[in-house]
């Protein structure tokens, strides 16, 4: 068995450690069979290879086959059966280290925001800044999932090699063994982390609606823009990157977060961005990610299509295909994009 990724020392005994906290995406993924509409229409959406779709549970092996038109890969399966969780990567005693800052963020920040201050930053962002807890520990939790993202290459994240050895180091150097001990980790990790330029922004007004999205926009990197259901976070692998002006994301620029970014911070700033602002970032956002579904469905048309007939589809029977796909509906609406709709118009123009 390999050595588990964080200590590199014990072996990477543990199975369904989950890459994102459970608490994050409980709305995404939500268990409840009842609920099946949002497990066929939850999408895991990276913008470098683009798009995998969340196949349904209901939807057999053999199913997929007859819609995709070739077997899927054992490693697609496997991806597909959950994108959150993966096996031996860490050790179990890892995994609990995790679990301890995890309770620790949900009980002093992620329960506590709603009910925090809320301080004016300028006329778009309003911040909280008097959680309970320490900059350390909120700094630590969330690259503790942007290293995870980054060694499991969730979403096809990567990071640089030595960022993110720097990142693992750090991770493994602020986590306890157990939670007495944590003040005694991060006060250790303390000068480490005052020097990693950090911004998360939540939304003021958490909706069901809007809760479902993972998203890490790849082509920009000054900041890494991570959505994590009603967090963005702003990761800034550089220092020098950080006096930048920060690389545009889905209108999230506008905001002027500059002055939530908390580096060589006393304490910690988390940004609220308003119910309107959201929505238009949500907008953005479905917008950015319905046009890269679109673009793969259509090329896996045309390479199925050709396979099957001999010939390219003409531009016609492609835009049949295509309004097909989104049932008729706008194709700017993610949910029009269901993998039913995409195996009706399938066997429809090649069967
Ligand atoms: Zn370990």
């Amino acid at each position: 068995m390999d050595k588990c990724k964080l200590c590199q020392e014990r072996e990477a005994n543990q199975t369904g450690s989950h890459i994102i906290p459970f608490f994050l995406l409980k709305s995404l993924v939500n268990e409840d069979v009842k609920d099946k509409r949002d497990k066929e229409t939850s999408f895991k959406v990276s913008s470098s290879d683009l798009v995998s779709f969340y196949m349904g549970r209901n939807l057999s092996p053999d199913k997929i086959e007859g819609l995709l038109g070739r077997e899927l890969t054992d490693e697609e399966i496997q991806k597909n059966l959950n994108h959150y969780t993966c096996d031996n990567i860490l050790c179990s005693f890892c995994e609990k280290r995790l679990q301890i800052i995890e309770s620790q963020f949900n009980d002093l920040v992620y329960t506590k925001i709603p009910k925090a201050n809320r301080i004016s930053l300028n006329t778009k962002l309003k911040f909280t800044d008097n959680l309970k807890a320490s900059p350390e520990l909120i700094k630590l939790f969330f690259l503790s999932i942007i290293w995870r993202c980054a060694v499991t290459h969730f979403l096809n994240f990567k990071l640089d090699r030595s960022v993110e050895e720097n990142l693992r180091n750090f991770v493994d150097s602020g986590l306890p063994d157990k939670v007495e001990n944590l003040s005694n980790t991060v006060e250790f990790i303390k000068g480490r982390s005052k020097e990693i330029p950090m911004g998360v922004l939540y939304e003021e007004q958490p909706e069901d609606s809007t809760r479902n999205f993972c998203f890490i926009h790849q082509s920009n990197r000054a900041p890494y823009y991570f959505i994590f259901n009603e967090f963005v976070v702003l990761y800034y692998h550089k220092k020098k990157t950080f006096y930048r002006e920060p690389d545009k994301c889905l209108g999230l620029e506008k905001l002027h977060f500059k002055g939530i970014i908390n580096f060589r911070e006393g304490v910690f700033k988390i940004g609220l961005v308003n119910k309107n602002d959201w929505e238009q970032f949500r907008a953005s956002l479905i917008t950015s990610v319905t046009r890269i579904i679109s673009k793969r469905i259509e090329n896996s048309f045309i390479r199925s299509y050709q396979n099957i007939k001999g010939f390219h589809p003409s531009p016609y029977l492609r835009h049949r295909a295509m309004k097909e796909i989104t049932g008729g509906g706008d194709s700017n609406f993610v949910d029009n994009y269901t993998i039913k709709n995409v195996a009706k118009a399938f066997t429809h123009f090649m069967g």
